[in-house]
């Protein structure tokens, strides 16, 4: 009875610390992920209209369109 029970005990408590581990590790990947979307600069062409987005951290020179390589600046909201 004895032994059952501790048997018992660490089946559940390895589940537990299984799922945790896996619950912290999806977490955490589905953070990053949205963060590095989230950090996108969105620009928008004058010239032709175009809208486009760029991953870069500093962007205030302006960045070139893809399209007409116009150099277009950062949308404020
Ligand atoms: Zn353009």
């Amino acid at each position: 009875m004895q032994a059952f029970t501790y048997f018992l005990i660490i089946y559940t408590g390895s589940a537990l610390v299984g799922l945790s581990l896996l619950w912290f590790f999806y977490d955490r990947r589905d953070k990053r992920s949205f963060e590095a979307n989230r950090r996108r600069k969105v620009f928008h062409c004058v010239r032709c209209g175009n809208l486009y987005s760029v991953r870069k951290g500093d962007v205030s020179f302006g960045e070139p369109c893809p399209e007409c390589e116009y150099n277009n600046y950062e949308l404020s909201f």
